[in-house]
Parts: structure tokens; sequence; C-alpha cells
């Protein structure tokens, strides 16, 4: 029989395990609680009797990864490498905060989407992370810092929807209270805009937030700095969110990414205004964060501000957001290092 990741079962599940396996059914609790709350990585470290070490050494592991880098930036925020099964590496953020520290995981060893303003497709994609892999960034950072994690954004290497199946099971374990415990309503995915996934994400009975990469509010011009586009366009995207906005019941976010002399201009702040106006929406603006092989430069500060003034004008709830790790390549759009370019492709 292959082996499974015991951290991937449900509470339920492990106890009709133990019982029909002559264990008593408080067991699960025990084992469950051991992994989540005491950080147990081995059977051998849990309080429970002989026999049942033996019986989870044969049928379970507990899935671990290596810390390969740690590099801390002056404003607190901790970038971290670290390596899965195969070679396969990512990079994860530990962002703290006074009220609630954040952790930017991700979901793919790099990204096949290409954006032109972004550096981790540069070095390729080299596979899906595992729903064990994508919860095992949050535990080893845990563990690491001694801080508990209060907010998870899923803005870090790849694109979640391209992994929908394994990110939903992940979402589950983060979110139950008998794992991570992390509320859903702290948990925020960021696609860049794959229709059907938004729908599916629309139909499942979780409070998770919707974060929509847009960048541009006309198909010529996103196309040409969000290569997908051309397969998923503005309209379909916008679609799948009044499907999102109707049927969760929740708002949906547009990042949108200042690009200078591209996209941020008095016209297109209008042209975005005209498409969200009247909807449950925010849009938060990202100032342009350096990437060495791009093209690109961060809009003047004047510039962001009357950007953001005129979506208020129309009535559209806008933040600018708040750059963080930038010193340590951690902030957004800046996760790959040479080491993965080396390794992964
Ligand atoms: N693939 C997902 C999640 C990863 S990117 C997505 O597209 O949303 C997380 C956010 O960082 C996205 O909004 C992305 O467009 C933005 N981003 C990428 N490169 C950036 C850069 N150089 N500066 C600022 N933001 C960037």
């Amino acid at each position: 029989m292959e082996k499974n990741d015991i951290k991937l079962i449900d509470t339920e599940k492990l106890k009709a395990i133990m019982t029909s396996n002559g264990f008593k059914a408080y067991r699960a609790s025990q084992i469950q609680h051991a992994i989540w709350k005491e950080g147990a990585n081995t059977f051998e470290m849990m309080p429970i009797p002989l026999n049942l070490k033996d019986f989870l050494k044969k049928h379970f592991y507990i899935y671990t990864c290596k810390v390969i880098n740690k590099s801390s930036s002056k404003d607190g925020t901790i970038k971290f490498l670290l390596e899965f099964l195969n070679k396969t590496y990512i990079e994860t953020v530990f962002i703290p905060s006074s009220s609630h520290n954040t952790q930017c995981i991700s979901s793919q060893s790099g990204c096949k989407m290409r954006c032109r303003f972004c550096a981790t497709g540069e070095s390729g994609f080299k596979r899906d992370l595992s729903a064990g892999e994508i919860i095992e960034q949050i535990l080893i950072i845990q563990k690491l810092t001694g801080e508990s994690i209060g907010n998870i954004v899923v803005m870090g290497m790849g694109e979640p929807f391209e992994n929908y199946n394994n990110l939903m099971q992940a979402i589950r374990i983060i979110n139950s209270k008998h794992a991570l415990n992390i509320g859903a309503r702290r948990i925020t995915v960021s696609t860049v805009g794959i229709p059907e996934a938004i729908k599916r994400f629309a139909d499942e009975n979780i409070q998770a937030r919707l974060s929509i990469s847009l960048h541009a509010s006309e198909n010529s011009l996103r196309s040409q700095i969000v290569p997908i586009n051309k397969k998923y366009p503005i309209e379909d995207i916008l679609k799948a969110c009044r499907y999102y906005n109707k049927k969760a019941k929740k708002y949906v976010s547009f990042e949108y990414i200042l690009l200078k002399g591209i996209n941020d201009s008095e016209k297109h702040a209008i042209s975005l205004s005209k498409r969200l106006k009247g909807w449950k929406c925010r849009v938060n603006l990202i100032p342009y964060n350096p990437v060495n092989s791009s093209e690109f430069m961060r809009s003047d500060n004047g510039q962001i501000k009357t950007f953001s003034n005129i979506l208020k004008k129309f009535g559209i709830n806008t933040t600018i957001r708040k750059e963080r790790g930038v010193d340590i390549k951690a902030a957004c759009g800046q996760l790959k290092s040479s080491f993965l370019k080396n390794k992964n492709t």
C-alpha cells in the first residue's frame, strides 16, 4: 500500500482509521494535536503508544521540506527559499505586523504565465505544489520564526488557479480548526484571472477572498503585459467576477500594477473606473517593484496619487499597496532567485 502524508487526512477519516485498526478514536486528535499544535515532524515525537507509532510509520509519513536560504529585510520581512521533493524550489515571505502577521505562499514552483513585469515566470515552470507542500510552507515558517500567522496571501510563485485542486485541499486544511485554524476570510487567493476557475471558486462553500490581477482595462494593453489575456479576455474575467459577487456574496479585489507611461495615465484611470463603477469591489494599486530583466519603471508617487484619486471620485474603494521587503527582493513579482533559475530549468 502506498504511504500517505498524514497531514492531509482529516479528523473524521483519521478516527475511522484508528478504530478500524484496533486503536481508540481519540488517538486521532492526539496525533493531530502533536502535528499542528506541537509541531511534531516525526511519529517518534508523539506522546502515543509504541504499537501506534509502528502502525503510523508503516502507513504514513509526515512531509517536511529543507530550508535552503533565509534573507531578512530591514523592515522585518523575511524571505525563505525552501526545497521540496525532487529538487523543487520555492520562495515564501513572512511579513510581520503588530496586529496579524501575514505570509505570502507559493502554489507552484515557477510559473507558466510569463507576465512581462514579473520575475517568477523567467525561470520557467517546474511543477505544481502538492497540498502538503502548500501547507508545509506555513508550518515551517511558524516554527522558524516562533510567530503565528494570521493572514495568508496566495501571491507567491505560480498561478494558484492552474493548481486548483491542490490549492483548495490546502485551503481547507489551513482553515480547519483541527489543523492551522486560520479564518477563511484571512486567506486571499490572487489569480491572473481564469474565468472557469473563478466560477468554481465562487461555488465552493468557503469564505476565502478573491483578488484578480487586472493591470489594464483594455484588452489590447492587457494582452501586451499579461499574455494569457489573449486566451481569457477582460470581459470573460469580469463576467466570472460578477458571478462570484452574486454567488459568494463577496467583494472582488482587483490588483493594478502601476507601470510608468504604460498604464498609469488619467485616461487609464478613467477607463478602469468606468469598467468597475457600481461594482462591489476594491482596487489595490501596486507600485511596480523593480525586476532586473524588465524594461518597466515605477510610476511617480504624484501619478500614483492622481490615479488613486480618480478611482475614488468614481466611488471605487481604492488602496495603494505598501511595499515590503524590496531590499531582499521579496516584494510582489520579485520571487525568483538565481538559485531557482539554475536548479529549476
Ligand atoms: N499568479 C497570481 C499570483 C502571483 S503574483 C497572480 O497573477 O495574481 C501576485 C501579484 O503580484 C499579482 O498581482 C502580480 O501581478 C503582482 N506582481 C507581479 N510582478 C510584480 C512587480 N514586479 N511589481 C509589483 N507587483 C507585481
